[in-house]
């Protein structure tokens, strides 16, 4: 369903902007440049509102008449100098990696499969299998909260918290590949992707996995931590060489072992499910709603609390409630 009402902005259907689905309408601004982006930040302040900035939706859950969205899905060119690439904040990963590929790079072939923008996932810091999104950025074109375009130069950023400004695009940098290469790395990390995680509409990990430091996972019990599977390892690092000073370790926690362990592997409430093959997924099985989907992330965070005392942090943005 879509009509245009307010200027400028048209009445979109959830199911197109939430990679989980959902209820209702919201209310979105479809920017082609970064004018216009800044024009509906503008027009929504009017209204005095606080506008929700939207990429991919692959990590958003929409929960009723939420704030006014400003999408980036038509903000999405690639303008490619080497091994650099210059992008616009709606661009996809599975755009980037096609046109990549075409001229001989390749590098972040880890989010192949992820339906983000690249803006998204610089918000995110989006990562797997040992790589993340800051790895690759050079610098990211904002917008400051007084209407000003500034270029940041990137920095290392932590485990999914990436730039927190509104992010109008930016500069990568890619390495030289041949493309049978960049497309062996991609099915090999499909291949890993396929054989964890569900094919049902979700948004991902819906918890971060959690991170003790020495400190911490002494407090907790170093025999409890072996019990529930905790891995040690270099702080920023996904496997442990061994190598590390004891201030470099950190001991991280699969939220979805954690679930797993309370017994909620396919749990459903209405229709949305804890999914059966990874317990860190909530899928929608048709007509899962916002509130099926709060409903079971409630139910898991107070289960792992119970048993573990441990508190598991959400990884997907809320957008219409703060009451979640
Ligand atoms: C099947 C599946 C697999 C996934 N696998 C992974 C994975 O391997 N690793 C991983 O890290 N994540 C994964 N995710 C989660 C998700 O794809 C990432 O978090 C991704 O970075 C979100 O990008 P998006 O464009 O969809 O963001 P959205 O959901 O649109 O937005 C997410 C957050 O970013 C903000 N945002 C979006 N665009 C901008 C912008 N231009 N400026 C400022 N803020 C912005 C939003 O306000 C929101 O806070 C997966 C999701 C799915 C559905």
């Amino acid at each position: 369903m879509r009509s245009e009402t307010l200027t400028g902005s048209e009445r979109v259907s959830v199911k197109k902007l939430s990679t989980y689905g959902g209820e209702g309408c919201a209310e979105v601004w479809y920017p082609q440049s970064a004018e216009e982006f800044a024009d509906a930040l503008c027009a929504i302040g009017r209204m005095g509102k606080e506008p929700y900035i939207l990429g991919g939706g692959s990590n958003t859950l929409i929960c009723g008449d939420g704030a006014p969205i400003v999408c980036t899905r038509r903000m999405r060119s690639l303008c490619f100098d080497s091994d650099r690439v210059l992008f616009e904040a709606g661009a996809t990963i599975s755009q980037l990696m096609t046109e990549a590929r075409k001229r001989g790079f390749g590098g972040m072939e880890f989010l192949e499969g992820v339906p983000a923008t690249l803006g998204g996932a610089l918000r995110m810091n989006a990562g797997a299998f040992g790589f993340e999104m800051s790895d690759f950025a050079i610098c990211t074109r904002i917008l400051t909260k007084n209407g000003q375009i500034l270029l940041k130069p990137a920095r290392s950023f932590p485990y999914r918290q990436g730039e927190t400004d509104a992010i109008l695009g930016g500069e990568l940098k890619l390495f030289r590949m041949r493309p049978e290469e960049s497309l062996s790395r991609r099915e090999e990390f499909l291949a890993r992707r396929r054989a964890k995680q569900p094919r049902q509409p979700s948004l991902g990990s819906v918890f971060k996995n959690i991170r003790l430091t020495q400190e911490e996972a002494r407090e907790f019990g170093v025999e409890r931590l072996e019990q529930i599977g905790a891995i040690r390892m270099p702080k920023n690092r996904e496997v442990s060489d061994g190598s590390s000073s004891r201030d470099d370790v950190e001991f991280r926690i699969p939220a979805g072992k954690l679930v797993d362990m309370c017994g909620l592997k396919g749990t459903v409430r209405g229709g949305a499910q804890i999914s059966p093959m990874h317990a860190n997924f909530i899928v929608n099985l048709g007509r899962g709603t916002a509130e099926d989907y709060l409903s079971l992330v409630r139910l898991a965070e107070n289960a792992v609390f119970d048993r573990f005392g441990l508190k598991l942090e959400r990884e997907f943005a809320l957008l219409g409630r703060t009451d979640g």
